[in-house]
Order: structure tokens, then sequence, then C-alpha cells
């Protein structure tokens, strides 16, 4: 986004109807980014909305301003007609349409409402007409931050915005471990601290909340583990009928995969769930160094996200998905043995 554009809507915001939207299953960078830009445009327009796809996790919501969040599966009337009237439609954690899944596209693509784009991922759709995109950002959290800043506003980040940015950024960096972890990113913290987030509680609320139904899923999956040596990968499978036996909730499986990525010298690690309230597989793929998940799933798998970590689905069985996961490998070999 250039100087212009900043002008532009510095000019635009304060007398629109605006919406924010975010991507289906949305995680803790989804929201965070969000329910922050919520916070912020609340002060300077009088009409903000904040719609998702669909329900989110039991441990977001806790966070400032998530009993606002409009959600589209269960209020598709009112949703629609918000989206509908919009001047002004901001899309984060995202970069295409399809992210929303099959119903809200429909009614995105019909918005005559002016796209903004705030998103960190690889290959961006040109449907907004302004776009700030930035693949080497820890996440859409950090990219709120720095669009604040240029909005010339950051003395308008307060304690309820800081802790929203400061949980988008922690849950999409691994609590400040991946690579996308910068300086930059650690100075936001900071000043993300000093406004009112207080870290510990935040860290608690999202990773100490366990319940005895997801520790036994993890077990489960823990223990039909496959590791392939020689391919420096492993997996994790969950199937249906696992899945209920464990009265699983949204979320539940969130961030198993990276149990197989923690075994030393893996460098490609993948998941397969067989999810009761969707018709296909859905996959995370994790990976270490500098090989690409994102194409890897692009390729394969209908999917995409970051160069470590991304997701994709497959409409094949359980076991024909995995059985195509495994033939796919061989032409990885030498990339997945070269990484250090
Ligand atoms: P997760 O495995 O946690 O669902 O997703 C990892 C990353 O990949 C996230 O940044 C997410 O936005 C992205 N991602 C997950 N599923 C898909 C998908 O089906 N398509 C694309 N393009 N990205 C995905
Ligand atoms: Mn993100």
């Amino acid at each position: 986004m250039n100087k212009k554009e900043i002008i532009a809507l510095q000019k635009f915001l304060p007398q629109k109807n605006i919406v924010i939207v975010t991507h289906k299953n949305p995680d803790g960078d989804a929201l965070g980014s969000s329910l922050a830009l919520y916070g912020y445009l609340k002060k300077i327009t009088p009409s903000v909305r904040v719609i998702v796809p669909n329900e989110f996790p039991h441990y977001f919501k806790w966070m400032p301003y998530a009993d606002t969040i409009l959600n589209f599966d269960t209020h598709k009337d009112e949703a629609t007609q918000l989206l509908q009237q919009a001047d002004l439609i901001f899309t984060l954690d995202f970069n295409h349409f399809s992210r929303v899944g099959a119903d809200m596209q429909q009614v995105l693509e019909t918005t005559s409402a002016v796209k903004v784009m705030i998103d960190h991922h690889l290959e961006p759709d040109n449907y907004a007409k302004f776009v700030y995109s930035d693949s080497n950002m820890s996440s859409t959290a950090q990219m709120i931050y720095h669009f604040i800043e240029m909005m010339d506003d950051l003395e308008l980040i307060d304690e309820e915005i800081a802790t929203n940015m400061y949980t988008g950024i922690m849950t999409d960096t691994g609590s400040f471990r991946y690579r996308s972890t910068t300086a930059t990113t650690h100075r936001i913290i900071a000043s993300l601290i000093e406004r009112g987030a207080n870290n510990t509680e935040i860290h608690q609320k999202i990773y100490d909340t366990n319940s005895y139904h997801r520790l036994q899923l993890l077990a489960t999956a823990l223990n039909q583990l496959v590791v392939f040596p020689d391919y420096r990968t492993a997996y994790l499978i969950l199937d249906k009928k696992s899945l209920e036996k464990h009265h699983v909730k949204k979320g539940d499986y969130e961030g198993f995969v990276n149990y197989a990525l923690s075994i030393e010298s893996i460098v490609l690690a993948a998941i397969f769930v067989e999810t009761p309230d969707e018709n296909f597989v859905k996959i995370s793929f994790r990976s270490k160094g500098t090989f690409s998940v994102n194409e890897f799933a692009r390729m394969h798998f209908h999917g995409g996200g970051h160069t470590n970590a991304a997701g994709g689905k497959s409409f094949d069985t359980l076991e024909q998905t995995v059985k195509k996961f495994i033939a796919s490998l061989d032409t990885y070999k030498k990339q997945l043995t070269d990484e250090n």
C-alpha cells in the first residue's frame, strides 16, 4: 500500500459502512487481526462489523470483542445483508475468495464494496483495490500494527487492540519461534505489552486450556504416528471413529502436526483428518528449512499457505489420500534429504 492509497483510505474510512472478513475455520491470527482492526476502526468510523464464515474454537472466545463477531454459517441472512450493504470490505489473513468457503464466497463475489486485502500468504489473487500483501510478515496481526502505523494512528492502540494483536502474532509464530519472527516483531510485541497486552494471561488462556478429551485424542493420534526416515517424513492420522469417540470440538486437533515435525531430522510432517463436518479429508502440512509445503499442498492437495505451514484437502477416502501422499514423496526425496 503506497502513500497515495493510505491518504485515500484516511479520507474514505470515516464515512463508510465497513465489514471485516476472514477465512473459514478462523485461527488466532485470523481472529486477532480482525478484532484488532475492528477495535481500531470503531474509533474512527461509525459502522464496522466482523464476519467469520463459521464457528471458531472455544479457547478464542475470551478475546476482546469476540462477542461482537457475526457467524455467517449460523446467521446467513444478516451476514449476507451486511456484506451487500458494505461500502468497504477488509479481507484479512487470506488472499483468495475460496478460503471463506463456498457459501460465503458466492456472496462475497457479488458484493459491490471496495475490497482491501491485508494478508501474509503467498501468491495473492487480484480482487482487491487496496492490497497490503507481504509473505515475509509473521502474521496478519503484525500487518494490522503496520497498517495503523501507516495511518499515523499508533496512539489509538489500547489494551483491547493490543491483546488481539498479541494473540494473532503469538499464535502465528508458534510463540515467537518461526523464522518469520523478526526483531521488528519483538519490538511490536514490546510495545503491545506496554499498551496493556498481558502476555502470561494470553498464553495461558490459549495453551493451558486442554480438555481431557483433547489429550486422549492426542494420545490416539500419537499411537498411530508413522515415520519414514528415508524421506525424513512423519505423519499422523485421525479417522472419523477416533474423532467421534473423543467428542471432538472445533480446534481440538490444532497443533498436533507439530509433534510429528518435532521428531529429530524430520523435514516434512502431515496430519490427515477425516473431519465429521466436511466431505473431505483435511490435511495440515508443516516443514523445516526450505522445503515448501505451500508448493507441495498446491501441487497435490488443492491447498496452499506458507513455505513452512500449509493446508489442503482431499476428496478421496482417508486411506487413498494417505496412499497418494506416500506415493508423491519419491519425487521429493532429494529435496527432503538435502535439507540441513
Ligand atoms: P492449517 O494447517 O493450520 O490449517 O493451515 C496452515 C496454513 O495454511 C494457514 O496459514 C492457512 O491459512 C493455510 N491453509 C490451510 N488450508 C488451506 C487451503 O486449503 N488453501 C490454502 N490456500 N491455504 C490453506
Ligand atoms: Mn496468518
